[in-house]
């Protein structure tokens, strides 16, 4: 592991559209903002493979994307970690220009000029570039860094984020829930006692979570969300509206050219951005093509503020039935929450602030910075060397652990918003006779679903389970969900590995 004596520590927003990075020096009051360009706090989670022997991170990456969408890689914080069976790679892998695929490992990855690049290492370019610029801006070579993640991921995303960051060259002191982070910027050092809501629209996913702060214990009560929720798909949906503009309106379909369907979907963010702001806002994309009678034309349109709000209400709803799911999953409801916190960029649409303030019967605090609170926080953690200095964090497990039995009996060992660490056993069925008893061992709604991913299986020898009576499995789960077992008689007690699946 790489020993770092910088006095200089970060958080990073390792988001699915833009990254935030906070640094934190020794010594000093307040952290800093450390990524900037064209007037804003972050860089766009985008690498341009044109030429993969010297990538292109950030704005110019981002640039690049209107002329060369195949290998320019947007949106993989989607994929890293899932697998290519599942239903949201068959569901969402056609709405980008690149192709996406598993590498011969089985990670899922895009391909550029037939090779894939796997969506760890797209991962790992961007937190070298957020290292790089650190390590410019402060003057010395930070390496020590806390990552968040939404708090909906899985094991499998989780690690994959750690081998990024491994890569990228930093050392990676833990990571720490998106939404946790938030609550961290918001409440570290003021000794509340208060529930609070995290709603936490980003570039791609959403994440609603609750917390009760008392004094320094955060302590998270429960946590709902969706990794294909967010702003890109209210830019689709503007996109959609331009795209039957061009047909009516042309008589020309761009939905065939890739190229074009990127200048649409970029015009389209343009347009819903600036109408936070304005009531109107006419999108202009000049020589967008030709028309049916070979003349080049531009496409010219005017969107105003209640026509993006009809085009995407079904999505903030979307956002709010997971806030009221994870409420009532959690025996809550509005009236049990203090303050409501907005972050994401995503969060800044009025039809969001205010579809939620109707649903919470309360306005949202705005003084956080949806761009940098996230990173703000997860610099708090990583000041106190991945130690919350005088802090408790008290976190729930997002999606559940299962196992299935020879036989194929499948039950829980952990549910959702389960606090960890925890500790649960289970019985195992009588073993036949002569044979080690194998458990494996998932994660995911359930066990039939495609979104489930293989952490393992465990292995009982034969020996082992003996005549025991009662065979127990003890399972442990860490504060950084890994995941230990033993085996437990009336007798003994043996350590086991959960032997990682092989990929693919
Ligand atoms: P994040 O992942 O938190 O950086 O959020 C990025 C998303 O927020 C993108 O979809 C942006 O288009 C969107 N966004 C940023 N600023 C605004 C704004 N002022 N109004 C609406 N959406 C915004």
């Amino acid at each position: 592991m790489l020993s770092s004596s910088s006095p200089w520590v970060l958080g990073i927003d390792l988001g699915t559209t833009n990254t935030a990075a906070v640094g934190f020096g020794a010594g000093q009051k307040n952290p800093v903002s450390i990524l900037h360009g064209r007037n804003q706090p972050v860089i766009p989670s985008v690498v341009s493979l044109k030429n993969p022997m010297m990538p292109l991170v950030g704005w110019l990456a981002k640039d690049m994307l209107l002329t060369d969408p195949l290998t320019t890689i947007f949106g993989w914080k989607r994929f890293i970690g899932r697998s290519e069976r599942s239903e949201y790679v068959s569901r969402y892998r056609d709405r980008f220009p690149f192709q996406i695929h598993a590498d011969p490992g089985g990670e899922l990855g895009a391909v550029v000029n037939g090779q894939v690049y796997s969506f760890s290492r797209i991962a790992a370019v961007v937190l070298d570039q957020v290292r790089l610029q650190a390590s410019a801006a402060l003057q010395c070579d930070v390496r020590d860094c806390v990552i968040t993640v939404p708090a909906h991921f899985a094991n499998h995303q989780r690690k994959a984020v750690m081998d990024a960051g491994a890569q990228a060259g930093l050392r990676v002191l833990r990571l720490i829930n998106e939404p946790t982070a938030a609550a961290l910027a918001f409440g570290m050092d003021q000794r509340l006692e208060t529930r609070v809501l995290i709603f936490d629209l980003g570039g791609g996913t959403f994440d609603a979570t609750v917390l009760e702060l008392t004094d320094n214990i955060f302590d998270v009560m429960a946590t709902r969300g969706d990794g294909f929720l967010g702003g890109i798909d209210f830019d689709r949906a503007v996109q959609n509206k331009l795209v039957e503009h061009c047909r009516s309106r042309h008589g020309v379909d761009p939905a065939q050219d890739k190229v074009v369907m990127q200048r649409l979907l970029s015009a389209a963010e343009n347009a819903k951005v600036a109408l936070t702001g304005a009531e109107r806002h006419t999108v202009h994309v000049p020589m967008l093509g030709h028309d049916r009678r070979g003349r080049p034309f531009d496409l010219e349109m005017t969107i105003d503020r209640e026509e993006l709000e009809q085009l995407t209400a079904h999505l903030v709803e979307r956002t709010l039935g997971i806030v009221e799911e994870m409420f009532s999953t959690a025996a809550l409801t509005p009236r049990d929450i203090e303050h409501v916190i907005m972050v994401g960029g995503m969060s800044r649409m009025p039809l969001v602030r205010r579809r939620l303030q109707e649903l919470m019967g309360k306005p949202p605090l705005t003084h956080l910075d949806p761009e940098t609170a996230i990173a703000h926080g997860a610099a708090l953690v990583a000041r106190g060397e991945g130690d919350l200095a005088g802090m408790v964090l008290l976190d729930v497990l997002s999606v559940p652990v299962g196992l299935v039995f020879p036989g194929g009996r499948t039950e829980f060992v952990f549910e959702t918003n389960t606090r960890l660490p925890a500790r649960r056993r289970v019985n195992l069925p009588d073993p036949q006779e002569g044979r080690d008893m194998v458990v494996g061992v998932w994660q995911g709604p359930d066990i039939t679903s495609s979104e489930r991913q293989v952490l393992g299986v465990v292995r009982v020898p034969t020996p082992l389970m003996g005549s025991a009576s009662p065979r127990v499995l003890e399972f442990h789960m860490g504060e950084g969900m890994e995941l230990n077992v033993a085996f437990v008689s009336p007798t003994h007690r043996v350590p086991l590995t959960v032997e990682p699946p092989a990929r693919g």
